[in-house]
């Protein structure tokens, strides 16, 4: 049964879409083979209802006033918020997005949906214990003390404030090759030390500068990326970092799913498309029931990672395929286990033997597992999984056991013991994040070419790759992005 679906605040030219999409349809394998597709007109279509797609979707339809069809791959909205319930009690553990930085504007987006928010606290009373997770050896770090890190946040605030609006909330002002800082083109281990600011990387590295795997080795502009100004302010008291008061973070993406109701296609990707200068037609199928939509859209919005993988349905040209090709990433997994030997007051960290006695600045390469962290939930502890841009989710899993069994034999647990099997009790793949090009590519001009790519071919690009890897961050760049996108409609 074909139906049609009009929901474009001005008609999309009818005449040239139909034939178009039907065509793009008569060649696909369908559920059934009277099944033709469902033929929906947008004015804007995203893809990836994650932080920065269903953001966006949420703001074009319903203060904008412009139709949207939101494709995401899960059954669910929210992309790396992963919040567990426990069956039992009905507790919550976020071990996904811990909290949400106070950009302006941020709390309104939770207002909107009456969701009640508080200051994020982490009242864990846990006990680090550094051990070298790849032999097992406890290693006698002892870093500043936290009134020496939070001094240290606050001059490295002081000395990278002038160059927030290069990279924040986007590559928009990024300067030429010539006017790049030097600064941001070092290693951030460097970049650190050359301005005495070794104290403050714990709290750095194990905030949020462990994602891009070695920090120290890391450039600095992208380091920057992964904690920067906003996390800066947050450590320093300048921002305030709030969750949900109940119901963990998944309660905004869950109000946003049934805000935007059938406007979502869930289990579905992209697998066929057409982009052109005047409207895009993307080929969707859903996974679960096989059904295929087609969707006439006068713009495109992506909101995924660029990956090879996410981006070959996407009718790419080669200017496009060679530039995003540049980019690599690491790979990012956390989920939960519950096996009982672990001690509930011990946040078990990964560092090499060489951080020993003070050394703030050597961390494991990746792949790796950076931690195993107390939830609070029965004998549930987090495992964060740090991996390269090949690490699959098998890979992530088995080192996550390796690290476990090392462990285990070297008696860092309550019971030692030869071998265990890892209980996951969840466990999710939050994919390809922190993008990054070499040196040599920023120096010949990758940002600039990246952004020749917005606004392309009907195609607008949000998500981490174009701005910053923080939810609110990512709402940030997106209001920037949406008058560009809806210019014109
Ligand atoms: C462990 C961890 C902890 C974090 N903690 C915080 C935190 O405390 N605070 C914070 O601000 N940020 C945090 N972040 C970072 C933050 O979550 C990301 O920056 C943000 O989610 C990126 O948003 P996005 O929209 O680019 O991608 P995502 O949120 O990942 O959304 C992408 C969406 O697209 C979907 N998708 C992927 N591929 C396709 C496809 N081909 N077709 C259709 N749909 C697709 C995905 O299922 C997903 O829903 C954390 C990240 C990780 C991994």
């Amino acid at each position: 049964m074909l139906s049609v679906s009009w929901k474009l605040s001005r008609q999309f030219p009818p005449l040239v879409a139909i034939p178009f999409a039907l065509s793009l349809g008569a060649a696909l394998p369908f559920a059934d083979a009277n099944d033709l597709p469902d033929i929906i007109y947008r004015d804007v279509a995203v893809i990836g209802g994650g932080a920065s797609g269903a953001y966006a979707a949420v703001r074009i339809r319903d203060d904008f006033h412009k139709s949207v069809a939101l494709i995401e791959k899960q059954n669910i909205l929210g992309g790396m918020v992963d919040t567990y319930v426990d069956q039992k009690t009905g507790k919550t553990f976020d071990y996904g997005v811990q909290s949400f930085l106070n950009v302006s504007g941020a709390t309104d987006f939770f207002a909107r949906f009456n969701i009640s928010i508080g200051s994020s606290s982490s009242s864990s009373s846990s006990v680090t214990e550094y051990i070298d997770f790849r032999t097992g050896s406890k290693v006698d770090f002892e870093p500043p003390s936290s009134s020496k890190q939070i001094s240290a946040i606050a001059k490295f605030l002081e000395v990278i404030e002038p160059w927030e609006s290069m990279l924040f909330p986007g590559y928009w002002n990024f300067p030429e090759p010539s006017d790049i800082p030097d600064d941001f083109l070092i290693p951030f281990g460097e970049f650190l030390t050359k301005h005495g600011l070794e104290d403050g990387a714990p709290i750095i590295y194990a905030s949020t500068g462990l994602g891009v795997g070695n920090m120290s080795e890391v450039t600095t502009m992208f380091a920057l990326q992964s904690f920067g100004w906003d996390m800066a302010r947050g450590l320093t008291g300048k921002m305030g970092l709030f969750t949900p008061t109940s119901g963990g973070n998944q309660v905004l993406y869950d109000a946003i799913a049934k805000d935007l109701g059938d406007d979502v296609l869930y289990s579905s990707t992209v697998i066929d498309s057409r982009r052109t200068d005047f409207g895009v037609f993307l080929t969707v199928r859903n996974h679960k029931t096989n059904k295929v939509t087609l969707i006439i859209a006068r713009r495109l919005l992506v909101a995924i990672e660029p990956t090879k993988d996410n981006v070959k349905t996407l009718d790419l040209s080669p200017v496009e395929s060679s530039t995003l090709a540049k980019f690599t990433y690491s790979n990012e997994f956390a989920g939960l286990v519950d096996n009982p030997v672990f001690n509930e007051s011990t946040y078990y960290f990964n560092l090499p033997s060489s951080a020993a006695p003070d050394n703030t600045l050597v961390y494991q390469e990746d792949p790796m597992v950076a931690s195993f962290q107390y939830t609070g939930l029965e004998n549930l502890f987090r495992v964060m999984v740090i991996g390269n841009t090949t690490t699959t989710a098998d890979e992530a899993k088995a080192l996550s056991q390796e690290s476990f069994n090392t462990l285990l034999k070297s008696g860092r647990f309550i019971t030692s013991g030869q071998e265990q099997e890892l209980s996951w009790a969840a466990f999710a793949t939050h994919g390809a994040m922190h993008a990054r090009v070499t040196v040599d590519q920023v120096k010949a001009g990758f940002f600039q070419d990246l952004y020749k790519l917005q606004g392309a071919r009907s195609t607008w690009w949000t998500g981490g790759a174009f701005s910053a890897n923080f939810q609110t961050q990512l709402w940030k760049f997106d209001e920037g992005l949406i008058p560009k996108i809806l210019k014109g409609l």
